[in-house]
């Protein structure tokens, strides 16, 4: 049997109902308002697979405390630019979503944001060192100028006494606090933009998967539909295609056969946390306290002690503890790996596995760890942690990226990545880090791939919405003051700006 869409034709089809999806589609709704927008997600509900709240860390990443994004070079010294940009990157998220409460067009921001500090976290000699270093290396700009840096025991546990109490005085620790960091429910801020977008004409179809999309012979493109239920088949045309589907983006851009999607592959990564949800202890920590990767760990894996906010209850979350599943989807298959290699993409495929066997041999040994084992990990954060008071829970499937290179063959890129046809007809992304939080950044430099002749027209309202738009904060102190405190306040945060 065959359907056709509510409407058999739509000037935008968003593929998939995730973080990334949602935001575009808010920028199209305010940027074009008269523009026909259908999105179609697999699942009954937006928001449930990687940008569900449990199924990732809900950090609203800046790079205050991830370690990873300022990593040291060989001669000890720590170079800032990585983390300058991600942190301007998450201002730009930050004013989009005021702009977005300040409008009433999304509801009370305590449901998905929260003012919960953020906090690196070392133990040893050269850990304390390389801390120290890159305290020095970002405390003179501005969007770090909050932070704090110590070694003393006492201090460390006047922020976040868990991960002091039962420890060795003796033992060298430090650690950075950055007051103003942020705890996201992206699955909560995703419900917020789809309910937004459903209330001003755009067709939300849950239960829709999309099969299959192939070019038109107008230069747009025919998908095909399928509603998993009843098993009927249905079809829509679209001008333009965002394949916003996360793990699955994969396969689709694979289908559409564009030339710019040759050659890539995708490695996927599963995980686990700890999570406790007994109030007495949950109190007891406000932080999300980062530390270092293990030797061979991809960069995403760092463990971290986190409080958590989700659906107005604070809890805590330790981990993630890498597994490795072939599903690139948590609602996937485990046929999603194999079913995407193709003959452009097997060659990097097979230089990533060759290439990567530190990773692999971290993953195996992630895989085989023991409930005891998991809880020694968390101990190294949370001395006097007892197993009982957590359970384990599955996180999101991470794919990520592997890409052809001329030197290796190929390498495998933990970042996230745009995809755009030439012609701008189709845009996907790729990737996972930093991943929710740069959505509003990631989806402004899709529109800008994808609609290079309007996105000029879009510069005054774009500007509108987020006044820091193509400014560098980091070379604006005052102008990035302003914005922290005006944000802070729209979004009911915490402001730092008042009391420096
Ligand atoms: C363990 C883990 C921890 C993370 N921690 C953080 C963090 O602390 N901070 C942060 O900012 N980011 C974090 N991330 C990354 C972040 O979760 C993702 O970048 C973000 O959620 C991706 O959003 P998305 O919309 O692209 O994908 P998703 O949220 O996965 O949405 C894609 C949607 O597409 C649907 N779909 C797929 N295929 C089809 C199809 N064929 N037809 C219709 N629908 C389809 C899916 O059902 C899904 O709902 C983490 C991710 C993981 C896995």
């Amino acid at each position: 049997m065959t359907f056709i869409s509510k409407t058999p034709h739509a000037d935008v089809v968003l593929i998939g109902g995730g973080i990334m999806s949602a935001t575009l589609g808010a920028f199209l709704k305010q940027l074009e308002p008269d523009w026909t927008i259908s999105l179609f997600e697999r699942l009954d509900q937006p928001g449930l697979e990687s940008s569900d709240p449990w199924n990732n860390a809900g950090t609203g990443h800046a790079a205050l405390c991830e370690l990873n994004y300022s990593p040291a070079a060989k001669d000890g010294t720590v170079n800032p630019a990585k983390a300058l940009v991600i942190n301007e990157q998450f201002q730009l998220s930050r004013q989009f979503w005021s702009h977005l409460v300040d409008n009433n067009l999304i509801g009370t921001p305590k449901g998905f944001i929260n003012t919960v500090p953020h906090m690196s976290f070392v133990i040893g000699e050269d850990h304390t060192r390389f801390l120290k270093t890159r305290y020095e290396a970002l405390k003179p700009h501005p969007l770090f100028r909050s932070m704090e840096y110590s070694e003393d025991h006492a201090q460390i546990a006047k922020w976040a006494p868990l991960i002091v109490k039962g420890r060795d005085p003796k033992q060298r620790i430090a650690a950075t606090r950055a007051a103003e960091g942020t705890d996201v429910d992206f699955g909560a801020l995703t419900r917020e933009l789809t309910t937004y977008l459903g209330n001003n004409g755009v067709e939300i179809n849950y239960r829709h998967d999309v099969t299959g999309i192939s070019r038109a012979s107008d230069g747009g493109w025919d998908l095909t539909l399928k509603y998993p239920r009843s098993g009927e088949h249905g079809k829509i045309h679209a001008k333009f295609v965002f394949v916003g589907a996360g793990g699955g983006a994969l396969h689709l851009l694979q289908a559409s056969g564009i030339p710019e999607s040759k050659g890539y592959g995708g490695f996927p990564v599963s995980g686990q946390f700890f999570r406790c949800t007994d109030e007495a202890i949950a109190a007891q920590h406000s932080a999300k306290v980062y530390g270092q990767a293990s030797v061979g760990a991809p960069p995403m894996s760092v463990p971290h002690l986190d409080t958590r906010y989700v659906n107005g209850k604070r809890s805590l979350l330790f981990g993630p503890y890498a597994g490795f599943s072939t599903n690139f989807l948590k609602n996937g298959s485990y046929l999603d790996l194999p079913l995407s290699i193709r003959p452009g993409n097997i060659i990097p495929m097979l230089a990533v596995a060759k290439d990567n066997m530190d990773l692999t041999a971290y993953l195996v040994k992630e895989v085989v760890k023991k409930h005891g084992q998991k809880v020694e990990a968390l101990r190294e954060y949370y001395p006097e942690a007892k197993g009982g008071d957590w359970e384990l829970i599955t996180a999101g499937q991470r794919v990520q990226i592997i890409k052809k290179d001329p030197q290796k063959g190929g390498i495998l890129q933990f970042g996230t990545e745009v995809i755009a046809g030439r012609d701008g007809s189709i845009g996907a992304l790729l990737g996972a880090s930093p991943g929710a939080s740069t959505a509003v950044p990631i989806m402004i430099e899709l529109l800008q791939k994808t609609f290079p002749k309007n996105f000029k027209g879009w510069q005054s309202k774009l500007k509108d919405m987020m006044p820091g738009y193509g400014v560098k904060l980091d070379e604006s102190p005052d102008l990035a003051a302003e914005l922290e405190r005006a944000t802070a306040k729209s979004l009911q945060l915490e402001s730092v700006s008042a009391s420096h």
